[in-house]
């Protein structure tokens, strides 16, 4: 599943690719995709010149002269740019032909959303509008306010897409490690450095993902896979295997509905 650092990179390849250019064509094949009859979806999108692509969480925002096209993945999907249509590939849910005869082609494996939304509507679009902050542009500072008198489970609060926007399963092992947390701390009892650690821990980690080009098993708008691999993961998926800070054996546990794996020696539970 794209996490921040993927879709960071797909926004930036997007607007490199994408500003300027004019919607010509809309062929949808996921119609229950669409926030709305396709009719209107492709009546409002067609015409339209891409003027910016941002990103927030794992959303991806396109912002065109006739209102914007979101689109997130879901659990997991490819954005292709392609110069030319013959290069289209099989697997498909949408595909947006521009005048100047290139395309983006977008497939969701499972099911992904793409809505159209009209000028000056984005604030009424529900699913964005609860989205907390991205991850990337949170301060200590900021952290700080958003945990005070959070009782709920750090790595609970740091999934959590409301409070804090692109943070999954594929870095928060590792986040919660190089800050030394315990996956299952209450948000509210970290103290000022703990707090600092983390806040350096989610930009460090996420940064270093996007230098690599995101996550390895995700490709980019242009098909190339990502060069941020397993050897780049410290603890995570990596039950049995020494903690590279203190040599003692990385533990698997359960932590509520998900698994964690941690270091019990640099992350113990109790401070
Ligand atoms: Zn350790």
């Amino acid at each position: 599943m794209p996490e921040l650092p993927e879709i960071i990179l797909l926004a930036r390849q997007m607007k490199k690719e994408l500003v300027g250019k004019t919607i010509r064509a809309i062929e949808v094949l996921q119609p229950k995709s669409l926030n709305g009859p396709e009719e209107e979806f492709a009546a409002g999108l067609t015409g339209a010149q891409i003027a910016d692509v941002t990103s927030r969480g794992k959303w991806l925002f396109v912002e065109t002269t006739q209102g914007w096209l979101l689109l997130s993945l879901g659990m997991g999907g490819e954005i292709l740019y392609l110069p030319h249509r013959d290069d289209l590939p099989e697997k498909r849910r949408l595909v947006f032909d521009f005048s100047d005869g290139t395309c983006l082609s977008v497939n969701f494996w499972w099911f992904g959303y793409a809505h159209f939304v009209r000028p000056g509507e984005l604030e009424a679009h529900q699913m964005t509008a609860k989205l907390g902050p991205n991850a990337l542009d949170l301060s200590a500072k900021d952290l700080r306010a958003m945990l005070h008198k959070r009782r709920g489970q750090i790595k609970s609060f740091l999934l959590d897409q409301s409070k804090l926007a692109g943070i999954g399963n594929f870095y928060v092992h590792d986040i919660l490690f190089l800050a030394r947390l315990h996956p299952l701390r209450t948000a509210d009892t970290l103290s000022e450095a703990e707090v600092e650690a983390l806040a350096r821990a989610i930009h460090d980690r996420l940064q270093l993902s996007i230098d690599k080009g995101g996550a390895g098993y995700e490709i980019n708008l242009y098909g190339q896979k990502g060069g941020f691999t397993m050897e780049d993961i410290l603890v995570g998926y990596r039950e049995g295997e020494p903690c590279p800070t203190c040599g003692t054996s990385i533990a698997k546990i359960k932590t509520g509905s998900t698994s964690s794996f941690i270091c019990p020696r640099c992350q113990p539970l109790d401070r």
